[in-house]
């Protein structure tokens, strides 16, 4: 893959308070690319995209999207700007149908192809068309994840951001999900995936980064990772 970098984290530091979360972390994400970012509880990876985000300040480094610094700024101007994030615990609206979550999705843009594109959504995932006037906070927890990735879809995204999508999920569910992140990567979207299933995130990927407290220690081809003696022993119970 040798598309132009979209998203680049540079000597990234983060901290909570007195603690340093992130200590800096270098990782880049190229057009096309899907890229997975692995490591244990608490390493850090959430963090990193919280920072990428805005959700959490920046302490030292940088991020940049489309060659630019984006420091600082906050999820809806990044959302507009084509960097969309599904976070960890999904957070749909609960009291809101499917659709009407889908129609929030594209709420950062003007354009009048949005009832094409939830026919897009819903065919990437039929669970969703069946169940389009169903309160989201009546759905499973895999169908509440599917209705974030949809959502974030909606957005038209250049970069999307998964944080944990497999998590709390039953086995048929995250074999569902990783097929469709699969798909909509295959599709052509550009996506950064962070997981603690290395073994699906890393085997999807064309690049991976592993984070072991606050730092990125491993980086290489997805399939490179995945044989890699070390990383089966760390991450892949061997
Ligand atoms: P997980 O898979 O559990 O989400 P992670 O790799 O995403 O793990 P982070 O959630 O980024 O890890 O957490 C990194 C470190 O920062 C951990 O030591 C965690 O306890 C700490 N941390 C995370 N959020 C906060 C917070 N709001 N306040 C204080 N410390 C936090």
């Amino acid at each position: 893959n040798n598309g132009q970098v979209l998203l680049e984290v540079k000597g990234l530091k983060v901290a909570y308070g007195g603690i340093q979360a992130v200590k800096g972390v270098g990782l880049e994400v190229r057009q096309g690319e899907l890229v997975s970012l692995i490591g244990a509880n608490g390493a850090g990876k959430t963090t990193t995209l919280k920072a990428v985000t805005g959700i959490q300040p920046v302490a030292d480094g940088d991020v940049m999207y489309l060659g630019r610094s984006i420091k600082g700024q906050g999820a809806w101007d990044l959302a507009k700007q084509g960097l969309v994030m599904v976070p960890e615990g999904r957070g749909t609206f609960t009291r809101m149908t499917i659709t009407e979550n889908l129609q929030m999705g594209a709420y950062t843009r003007s354009d009048a192809d949005i009832d094409a594109d939830i026919d897009k959504v819903f065919a990437i995932f039929p669970r969703l068309k069946e169940r389009r006037d169903q309160l989201a906070g009546t759905m499973s927890g895999g169908e509440q994840q599917m209705l974030a990735m949809g959502r974030a879809l909606m957005a038209r995204p250049k970069v999307l951001l998964l944080d944990e999508p497999s998590m709390g999920l039953s086995p048929i569910m995250v074999d569902k999900i990783f097929e469709v992140v699969n798909d909509i990567h295959r599709q052509g979207t550009t996506i950064l995936l962070v997981e603690q299933n290395a073994s699906r995130a890393l085997a999807i990927a064309n690049r991976g980064y592993v984070m072991e407290s606050g730092l990125v220690t491993m980086t290489g081809p997805g399939k490179q990772l995945l044989d890699d003696p070390k990383v089966r022993a760390a991450y892949l119970g061997e």
